[in-house]
């Protein structure tokens, strides 16, 4: 039966790692003069839970692979809109997995290509969320990371591989499950070469950025430093494949319509295109962006290489004062639900009329940061009622209308107006 020695006894050490147990609180002794740190405790634990995985993750079946149809029937139930993204992505997706299992079994000569992704939208129109939910679907490890900051800090090597130090992270140090995880790199727009995007001016290395973000994309062995994760006593770093890694990219691309509507201006002259005409209107916008081809997006800055390993582009359009509304109320984890369940847990129930929530999603859209700009809105509006609602008398409602929102109305008046109100649609 094993002791605990209390780490008092300076000849204690670890006999796998060699602290000594005065470095580590706790030595667990065995038979012989054996000891064990925690820390070899903890990485055996891991060692033995990998291979368990490894052995128990059986080549899972390609009917067990959920279907470009079933991936974007989940994706609906969390993402508004955005319908074409939704299904580029969810094939995307399909195709990268089937491509994982047929990897060891196949023996054909065709090659299939990494379908890595590059998302082009404005912001808060659900680029991450759309990635995120992916991952969420599919079960595997999901890593955000932004490319900008491997701009900033200059040391391209290093930092692009943090991205999957992230991953691992996320996969809880599981090599294996993280090699088929996915990593969304935001702002990938911003690594363009400066000579055709001007905005950007302190992008000096871009183009050495865009090249060690290549190597990744494309499916390399790379060497991430452990960086106060768990480390192997004998491994000063940790390797990871990424050929099987999923890569999302997204960016705004602020001023890409312009290169397309150059290209397209031949064409689009002799018929007065409806698009020149109303170029400040964003549907039009969104209609123009759509339009992208990879040499668009070369001409914004990006290598071609880089280019090339994303072969599955889309486009997300801006969000309309309809698609906010649904955004507030319809998907699973919807604001307005989550704020109606908190009610209900104070025994207390919660109602947006249809005009408030038609003035949040205006007073949204005047932020111009998309979806982003809801959360903050309605927090901003409620928090006087949720700091004071454990001290309401219960059981109560509350009804907001586009009064309280605008500022007009006191927000308590919610409650006194309740029975008065006619009821949401
Ligand atoms: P970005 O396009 O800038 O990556 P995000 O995906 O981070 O935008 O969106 C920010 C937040 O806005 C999300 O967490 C989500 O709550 C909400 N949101 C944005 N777009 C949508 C959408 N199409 N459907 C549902 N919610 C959305």
């Amino acid at each position: 039966m094993a002791k605990k020695s209390n780490g008092k006894r300076p000849k204690a050490i670890c006999s796998f790692c060699g602290r000594s147990g005065t470095q580590s609180e706790t030595l667990i002794e065995g038979p012989n003069n054996v000891f064990i740190c925690p820390e070899c405790v903890d990485l055996c634990h891991n060692i033995i839970q990998q291979n368990r995985r490894r052995s128990t993750k059986s080549e899972f079946a390609l009917a067990d692979m959920p279907r470009p149809r079933e991936i974007k029937e989940y994706l609906d139930e969390y993402v508004i809109g955005q319908e074409h993204a939704k299904k580029y992505i969810s094939v995307a997706v399909h195709n990268h997995y089937k491509r994982l299992l047929h990897s060891d079994s196949d023996d054909s000569d065709v090659e299939i290509d990494k379908s890595n992704v590059l998302l082009i939208g404005p912001t808060g129109s659900g680029k991450t969320l759309l990635a995120r939910t992916l991952a969420n679907k599919l079960e595997v490890p999901f890593a955000i990371c932004d490319a900008t900051t491997v701009t900033e800090a200059g040391y391209v090597g290093e930092d692009v591989e943090n991205f999957l130090l992230r991953l691992l992270q996320a996969a809880d140090y599981d090599i294996e499950e993280a090699q088929r995880g996915i990593v969304y790199v935001d702002e990938i727009d911003k690594i363009g070469k400066t000579s055709q995007n001007v905005s950007i001016t302190r992008d000096v290395s871009g183009e050495g950025v865009q090249q060690a973000l290549l190597k990744m994309l494309e499916g390399t062995i790379a060497n991430i430093p452990p960086q106060g994760g768990r480390k192997h006593p004998e491994q000063s770093y940790i390797q990871i494949d990424t050929s099987q890694i999923l890569f999302i990219c997204g960016g705004t691309f602020v001023g890409l319509d312009n290169i397309i509507k150059k290209r397209l201006g031949q064409k689009m002259i002799g018929f007065d295109s409806e698009l020149t005409r109303r170029t400040d209107d964003k549907i039009a916008y969104s209609n123009i962006m759509q339009q992208v081809i990879p040499e668009d997006i070369i001409e914004y800055g990006m290598i071609p290489e880089m280019v090339g390993r994303l072969p599955v582009i889309t486009t997300l359009s801006a969000l309309d004062e309809n698609a906010l509304i649904d955004i507030l109320t319809k998907p699973k984890n919807a604001l307005v639900k989550q704020y109606q369940r908190f009610f209900e847990m104070e025994d207390a129930q919660l109602d947006f009329s249809e005009d408030a929530l038609h003035a949040l999603a205006k007073k949204a859209l005047k932020r111009d940061t998309g979806a982003r700009a809801l959360r903050a809105i309605t927090e901003e509006l409620m928090i006087d009622l949720m700091y004071q609602l454990p001290e309401e008398t219960k059981p109560a409602k509350y009804v907001i209308t586009r009064d309280i929102v605008e500022g007009k109305a006191d927000l308590f008046s919610a409650r006194q107006k309740a029975k008065k109100e006619k009821e949401p649609a």
